[in-house]
């Protein structure tokens, strides 16, 4: 048997009093559609929230998909610079390789073709990401091109600083490198130097760096010097009076290594100036 209540509705003011019938299963009903509408009411609200979220993402997106593109622009510009930059240092070091003459203007390490104009409109990360790998790779070949090059300039510089240059002392030539009348027997014999006419005393300085490998007194060449200076180039200075150095020591271009004199086998003071090469002497006027 259903139960059921009375509802009465007793106004103040002398009018009818109103009762009204409720069964057990209206509640039910009212309750369960009052359930129904709160669920809704929630799920609306819930969906309303979850909108509101995502319009805030897809305004907070769009923002940032704006700065990444100015960002992916300001990149391309500096990565545009780079690109020049490097194609100014290959410039810079093909003129250097010119300078050092015909072996050197091709780069081993660089191949024919690299180094040149490289492409600058990166529109999306990933071509920006294979030009900067491109760009590395140009770098890294510029780089070892470029350790050529020191080498080269190295090698360069001690070969000039290993090559006898300008006069020993300050004088006039008295004899000449080749063939002549020996002053003593007056047979034809080869003088295989320069004789440098000079007061006893006059500073003689070495000709280029290198070590003293000798520096005592012989019959024929009195108190002499002889320089190694690498590259099969030595140099021997004669008749002097006094001795600077002693062997061993090394000797820059411009040092003092004795003065002039008239010891040894010597008709006066001067000093006897030899340059050889491979153990061969040759003409010092070549290098005076
Ligand atoms: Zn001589």
């Amino acid at each position: 048997m259903a139960r059921r209540f009375t509802l009465m509705y007793i106004p103040d003011s002398g009018k009818r009093t109103r009762r009204y019938l409720v069964t057990h299963r209206l509640i039910i009903s009212a309750l369960a559609v009052a359930s129904v509408c709160v669920l809704v009411l929630g799920y609306i609200c819930v969906d309303y929230y979850r909108l509101q979220l995502d319009q805030q993402q897809f305004t907070r997106l769009l923002i940032e998909n704006s700065e990444q593109r100015q960002q992916l622009s300001h990149l391309t510009r500096s990565f545009g610079e780079l690109q020049r930059d490097v194609v100014v240092m290959a410039g810079a070091e093909a003129r250097v390789r010119e300078s050092l003459g015909p072996d050197a203007s091709v780069p081993k390490a660089v191949p024919v073709g690299i180094g040149g104009a490289l492409e600058t409109s990166a529109t999306d990360m990933t071509a920006l990401q294979k030009q900067i790998n491109d760009l590395r790779l140009a770098i890294d070949l510029r780089r070892e091109s470029q350790e050529e090059v020191r080498d080269l300039l190295n090698d360069k510089h001690s070969l000039a600083s290993a090559t006898p240059e300008g006069w020993p002392t300050k004088g006039w030539l008295t004899s000449y490198f080749g063939m002549r009348e020996s002053p003593y027997s007056g047979e034809p014999k080869m003088h295989e130097g320069l004789d440098i006419g000079a007061n006893i005393g006059t500073s003689v300085t070495a000709t280029a760096d290198g070590v003293v490998v000798k520096a005592t007194t012989e019959p024929g060449f009195g108190k002499v010097v002889m320089i190694d200076h690498g590259y099969g180039y030595r140099t021997i200075f004669g008749h002097n009076s006094k001795l600077m150095v002693t062997p061993g020591m090394r000797v820059k271009r411009g040092d003092k290594i004795s003065e002039v004199g008239n010891t040894g086998r010597s008709t006066g003071p001067h000093l006897h100036y030899e340059v050889r090469l491979n153990g061969v002497p040759i003409d010092p006027r070549k290098f005076l």
